[in-house]
């Protein structure tokens, strides 16, 4: 589970954070996660909760988790578009470009883990 790692590196960001400012514990940790980042969301605050059973510096911080639309760029008419993320109930959908219709469609970013933002006192 990869998530796992990524938590880790996370948390040795907010770490360093909460050092530079004296902080002694984080409330909010707010993360920007790209449609594309090949992250499952789910498993990501599942490894941020077993981390913060052994890490009192986060053990009362809650987890945002910010999730964007992707973004796409059509391969025959190069136009740019951002369609809604494909929801549980259709999630194999295929999404065309709204342009031309095309389904050449071409992932466009979204690719980025962000620590966003944290909240602490
Ligand atoms: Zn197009």
């Amino acid at each position: 589970m990869h998530e796992m790692s990524l938590v880790q590196s996370l948390a040795a960001q907010v770490r360093a954070l909460a050092e530079q400012h004296g902080a002694s514990r984080v409330k909010v940790v707010s993360v920007l996660m790209g449609p594309f980042a090949g992250v499952v969301p789910d498993s990501f605050r599942f490894a941020f909760e077993a981390l913060q059973k052994e890490d009192p510096l986060l053990a009362g911080a809650v987890l945002e988790l910010r999730q964007p639309d992707p973004r796409y760029l059509c391969l025959d008419c190069g136009e740019a578009c951002t369609l809604p993320q494909p929801g549980p109930e259709a999630p194999e959908t295929q999404a065309r470009c709204p342009a031309c219709a095309s389904p050449r469609l071409s992932p466009w970013g979204g690719t980025e883990l962000i620590l966003q933002q944290i909240r602490m006192e």
